[in-house]
């Protein structure tokens, strides 16, 4: 059983506590860790299931668009994915794309695009998804070379774009592409295109380690009509980085949950499991590691939890972003595998929970930002603040 002191903690408020009571209730009902090799249909399931749970609520922003609330909250979007990456990682997932790829429509759509989008997105019925990396774009977004070019009236893309969570099973798509205003990150711009838009094709399927619906999208020709531009053009970067804020959050989220998964698991087995007269929990070599998994979920839970909170307060948090992120998936990776361990031989079993979280917890070491980027972007912060300070004659 899960320590839920954290739901104590200050950052969070009585609603959120309520939250993450009822649907922990829900997901013991609905959710399991294993699933099929279907993912794609388990994936839509999944979709309708927690719509019609109106979990999907949280995901988007807008009261008057099937939000829960109008502004989104980060904690809330925490907590649940927090919560269903501890029940199933497939689950998590979903939630985490309905979000995502909804996320700039919320902060930046016009009433129009909110009103035609985001309701059904929070009902479960319009799959969603992100598309910002290129084969030769992933870690160096602003390389990207995807084209959007003005042409009678309508936007015109041309281009790739690859590792797209959702792609082929999404409704729509959240794309990025170069309008050229200016080079770099300044002459991005933001785009919605639906799934059966002429000129926008699945170009592959992509299979990764915990199977997700996974594909390299092409644009060739495919017209947008103007209303499709999310924020103002050029501002494309900014969009997609204010989503990351609030999302790249809630990865250091998901990778709690599966950690505190994996604790529980260690809990379980090392106090059942007899061994030299005694139980593995007895020696002090186990009981050294389940001390450094949990004080490293605590740690990585308090920077995961100041960010959220920060976020909700108003305002950028890009280096409490990266922060959490970065300890979060690598706190993670190293409790899961300290779970498999344990587990020995058990642990790497197909059908075991360790070994699907082992599976599970990999790739968010890698996307939204590696943990390099991440290491980077806190870097390039703490030097900017510094010299700002100088500047202004602080130090
Ligand atoms: C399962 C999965 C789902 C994904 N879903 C989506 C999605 O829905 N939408 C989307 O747009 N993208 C998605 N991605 C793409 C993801 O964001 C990219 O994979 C990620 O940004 C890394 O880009 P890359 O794979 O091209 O690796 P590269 O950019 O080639 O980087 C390789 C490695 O180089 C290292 N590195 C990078 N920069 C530096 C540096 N400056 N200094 C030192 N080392 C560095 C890091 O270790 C990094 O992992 C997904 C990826 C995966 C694996």
């Amino acid at each position: 059983m899960s320590d839920k002191a954290y739901l104590d903690w200050p950052f969070l408020e009585p609603h959120h506590r309520v939250l993450e009571r009822e649907l922990d209730a829900w997901a013991g009902q609905h959710l399991t860790a294993s699933h099929g090799d279907d993912v794609d249909a388990e994936c839509r399931a999944l979709v309708v299931a927690l719509g019609s749970g109106g979990w999907l609520r949280l995901a988007v922003g807008g009261r008057d668009f099937g939000g829960q609330a109008d502004e989104i909250d980060t904690r809330a979007i925490c907590l649940v994915r927090e919560t269903l990456a501890r029940h199933s990682g497939l689950a998590d997932f979903t939630f985490a794309m309905q979000g995502l790829g909804s996320g700039a429509i919320s902060l930046y759509g016009t009433d129009e695009q909110k009103a035609a989008y985001l309701p059904r997105v929070a009902a479960g019925e319009a799959i969603a998804a992100f598309a910002l990396s290129e084969p030769e774009a992933g870690s160096d977004v602003a390389a990207m070379s995807c084209q959007a070019r003005l042409e009678n009236g309508e936007y015109v893309l041309d281009g790739v774009k690859t590792w797209i969570s959702n792609g082929g099973i999404a409704d729509f798509y959240l794309v990025f592409a170069r309008t050229g205003e200016a080079p770099g990150s300044r002459g991005i711009s933001a785009f919605i295109v639906d799934a059966d838009t002429p000129g926008l094709e699945i170009a592959g399927r992509i299979e990764v380690t915990a199977p997700h619906p996974l594909a390299t999208l092409r644009f060739t020709g495919c017209r947008v009509p103007r209303s499709g531009l999310v924020g103002e053009l050029g501002q494309g970067f900014k969009v997609a980085m204010s989503t990351l804020d609030v999302f790249r959050t809630s990865v250091a989220a998901a990778a709690l949950g599966f950690a505190r998964r994996a604790l529980d698991e260690s809990l379980a087995r090392t106090t059942s499991r007899a061994m030299f007269g005694g139980r593995l929990a007895d020696f002090q070599l186990t009981q050294a590691r389940l001390a450094e998994m949990a004080t490293g979920i605590d740690a990585a839970a308090l920077l995961t939890y100041r960010a959220a909170w920060l976020r909700d307060r108003g305002g950028r948090v890009t280096k409490e972003a990266a922060m959490a992120k970065m300890t979060a998936t690598e706190t993670a990776q190293r409790v899961v595998d300290g779970a498999v361990q344990l587990w020995g031989g058990l642990g790497v079993t197909r059908g075991q929970v360790v070994e699907s979280l082992y599976r599970e917890v990999r790739a968010l070491r890698i996307y939204e930002g590696a943990t390099e980027v991440q290491g980077l972007i806190v870097a390039r912060e703490l030097i900017k603040g510094f010299e700002a300070g100088l500047e202004k004659g602080d130090a």
